[in-house]
């Protein structure tokens, strides 16, 4: 997972950067072509990317559009098997649905607001709202409805 990269277009000069998807959710990424910097919680990233307690409400609470969140742990095998799905999905909502996870055995603040007790649980944010929630390693088609009511 360390080695996954992510291609993100520069808001200033339009310049496509490769980044890893671990640095990418630092908030201290710049453009390698302008060095502006990359701020994530006004992009869409091509797949998951991590967050934490600490950057939740900049990525996912600040975020202006649809935001699908995993609260997932890295033991779960649901999660493991959902894992793909998820990227797959990513890459076919990219620059229309955020997707970010959330490790729970790390960070746990949020979830536990959010009264989140098992894993996988799909939190589905609009402008900073939560719309929907789905528990489970639940099929491929039930995420695309519930991404498709995410819209609009
Ligand atoms: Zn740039």
């Amino acid at each position: 997972m360390a080695a996954e990269s992510i291609i993100v277009s520069c808001p200033h000069c339009g310049a496509k950067n490769r980044l890893p998807a671990n640095r990418w959710g630092d908030g201290r990424a710049v453009c390698g072509r302008c060095k502006s910097p990359l701020p994530p919680s006004r992009l869409y990233p091509d797949r998951p990317v991590r967050i934490t307690d600490n950057t939740f409400a900049g990525e996912v609470l600040g975020f202006e559009g649809p935001v699908l969140v995993e609260f997932f742990s890295p033991r779960c095998g649901h999660c493991q098997r959902l894992a793909p799905v998820l990227y797959d999905l990513a890459s076919a909502y990219a620059g229309k649905v955020k997707f970010v996870t959330l490790d729970i055995d790390q960070d746990h603040m949020i979830a536990s607001q959010q009264g989140v007790n098992g894993t996988p649980t799909l939190f589905f944010y609009n402008r900073g709202r939560l719309v929907d929630r789905v528990v489970g390693a639940v099929p491929r088609e039930e995420l695309v409805r519930h991404l498709e009511g995410l819209k609009g």
